[in-house]
C-alpha cells in the first residue's frame, strides 16, 4: 500500500477542503475538490488508467496549501497531490507543458525559458550594492525578467535605511516547480547546489522579494537538503521591522485599498497589513480572514489557462467589489492577475508595496 494511502482514508467527507480551493471556486465538477484529487492515490499508485477529468483534477492544484489549514483531520492534502504528481511523472504520465517547464529550470536555470544571462539586467547605476556584505539579496525569476521595478524599489529602500545588499551572481530559479510537480530528485540536486553556493559567499542573512522562493529556501530546502547557514527573511518583515525601528518613513498616502496575499506568507497575515496601515491606507478585504491564491502556480496557468483566468477574474472582481486598488508582494500574482486585467479588459490599478514605500524615499 502506499504510505500516503492511510491518510487518504482518514477522510470524513466533510467538504471544508472544497469550500477554500480557489479551483472549487471558479467550478463546479466534483472531480475537481481538493479530497477528490487526493482520492486517486490509489489508482495512481496501481498505475490504473485516468479518466480525463481525473488526470486533470492532479494538476488543477496552485499547491497553495489552503486546504491543509483547515482539514479536521489534518490531512497534508497539498503533498499528498505533490506525490500523486511524482508518481505519474515517474510513469510518464505528466503534460507535456510541466515537462517543458521542468526542462526550462534544470537547462536555464528560470521556469520562463528566459535568458539567464540577462538575469542581473535590473541593475541601474544608483543601487548600491556591497561586494561582500553578509546580507544578500535574491530577486526571484518574476521579478528578475517580468517585474524588476520590486528589486529596483526593494534596494532604494533597503539602501534608505543603510542597508547595501550583496547580489548573487549566480542567482538561479529556486525550483519550485519542479517541487510542486514531484520532480524531488532534480529539486534535490538543485537545491544541494544553490545552497552551498550561496554559503560559499559568507551569506548570513538572504532577504528575498519573491514569496515563493522565501517558501522554497525557508521550508523546502531542509527537507530536501539540509537546514542552510543562512537566515531566511522575507522583503515584507524586513520592511515592517524597519519601519518599526523608524529608520524607513513611509509616505502618507490615506486612501483605501484591497490586498492581494500571497500563499506562502499567508502565515504572515498582519505583516503586509501593518506595513499599509503605516501608510494611512485603511484596508478593504477581498476574502474574509482568508487567502485565496491567484490561481497561477504549480501549472495551472500553462496548462489550464483558462481555469487560472477564472480565478484571476475572480480576484479582479472582488477588488472592484471592495476598494478598486489592489497592493500585492507577490510577483507572479502581480504578473498574471495584470495579464487577466489586459485580457478580459476590467481594470484594476495594482502596485507592489515596495514601489508604494519607494515612494515615500523620493
Ligand atoms: S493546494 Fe490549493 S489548489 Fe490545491 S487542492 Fe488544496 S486548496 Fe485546492
Ligand atoms: S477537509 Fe480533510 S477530511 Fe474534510 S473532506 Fe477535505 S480532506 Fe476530507
Amino acid at each position: 500500500m502506499d504510505p500516503c494511502q492511510a491518510a487518504v482514508d482518514s477522510c470524513i467527507d466533510c467538504g471544508k477542503c472544497g469550500e477554500v480551493c480557489p479551483i472549487s471556486m471558479v467550478s463546479d465538477n466534483s472531480t475537481y475538490t481538493p479530497d477528490s484529487k487526493i482520492k486517486l492515490l490509489s489508482k495512481i499508485a496501481a498505475g490504473e488508467a485516468l479518466e480525463k477529468d481525473e488526470f486533470d483534477t492532479i494538476y488543477l492544484c496552485t499547491r497553495c496549501g489552503v486546504c491543509d489549514d483547515v482539514c479536521p483531520e489534518h490531512i497534508p492534502i497539498s503533498d499528498i497531490i505533490q506525490h500523486e504528481r511524482e508518481l505519474l511523472a515517474e510513469q510518464g504520465r505528466e503534460p507535456e507543458r510541466t515537462k517543458h517547464i521542468v526542462s526550462n529550470i534544470l537547462e536555464k536555470k528560470n521556469p520562463g525559458g528566459f535568458d539567464n544571462s540577462k538575469r542581473l539586467d535590473w541593475i541601474t547605476d544608483d543601487l548600491k550594492l556591497s561586494k561582500d556584505a553578509d546580507v544578500g539579496y535574491m530577486a526571484g525569476c518574476w521579478v528578475a525578467f517580468k517585474h524588476p521595478e520590486i528589486a529596483q524599489a526593494t534596494i532604494r529602500v533597503l539602501n534608505s535605511c543603510g542597508i547595501e545588499p550583496r547580489i548573487l551572481e549566480e542567482e538561479q530559479c529556486c525550483g519550485l516547480f519542479m517541487i510542486d510537480n514531484g520532480h524531488l530528485d532534480e529539486a534535490r540536486e538543485y537545491a544541494k547546489n544553490y545552497v552551498n553556493y550561496i554559503e560559499s559567499l559568507g551569506i548570513k542573512q538572504l532577504i528575498v522579494s519573491c514569496p515563493a522562493c522565501y517558501g522554497v529556501l525557508k521550508f523546502q530546502y531542509p527537507k530536501l537538503y539540509r537546514d542552510t547557514k543562512f537566515e531566511v527573511v522575507a522583503s515584507i518583515e524586513v520592511f515592517k521591522q524597519l519601519i518599526e525601528e523608524g529608520k524607513l518613513k513611509p509616505k502618507q498616502i490615506d486612501g483605501t485599498a484591497t490586498l492581494k496575499d500571497a500563499c506562502p506568507l499567508r502565515h504572515m497575515y498582519d505583516v503586509p497589513r501593518e506595513i499599509l496601515a503605516s501608510m494611512g491606507i485603511e484596508m478593504k478585504e477581498m476574502f474574509d480572514k482568508h487567502t485565496v491564491c491567484c490561481g497561477a502556480p504549480a501549472g495551472v496557468k500553462p496548462n489550464y489557462p483558462e481555469i487560472a483566468d477564472a480565478i484571476g477574474m475572480l480576484h479582479l472582481q472582488k477588488a472592484s467589489e471592495t476598494s478598486g486598488v489592489m497592493v500585492t508582494y507577490c510577483p507572479f500574482c502581480l504578473y498574471h492577475l495584470e495579464g487577466v486585467s489586459q485580457k478580459s479588459g476590467v481594470e484594476v490599478p495594482m502596485k507592489d508595496i515596495a514601489l508604494l514605500l519607494e515612494e515615500g524615499i523620493k
